[in-house]
């Protein structure tokens, strides 16, 4: 089965593609930064929606949740998805995070 990437992590093992067309959510949450696709971009709250497209909505939750999770220091929602080498504990190993954000800047 084709694997999907992460639009805010770079993880490119989604099971489904995030979005469909419109700007539906996939409902699927990513194991390496716990993005729901359809709930956190909509029901973010950390900024005003009024007056934004879906698309300028999903953009900037992206933007506010990469950003947190970056500054969390990458904190995996499902650490049991990821082989020993790309993680310390319940982190991802600052490098590969590095490789993963490289495809989504
Ligand atoms: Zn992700």
């Amino acid at each position: 089965m084709e694997k999907n990437r992460c639009l805010i992590c770079g993880f490119d093992g989604l099971e489904e593609p995030p979005y469909y067309e419109d700007y539906a959510g996939s409902n699927e949450i990513c194991h390496c930064c716990g993005f729901e696709f359809g709930v956190d971009d909509y029901d973010c709250d950390e900024f005003n929606h009024d007056q934004l497209t879906d698309k300028e909505i999903v953009e900037k939750s992206h933007i506010l949740w990469r950003k947190k999770w970056i500054e969390e220091g990458f904190k995996l929602f499902v650490p049991e998805s990821f082989p020993d080498g790309m993680k310390n504990g319940d982190f991802l190993k600052p490098e590969e995070a590095a490789k993963q954000l490289k495809n989504v800047e």
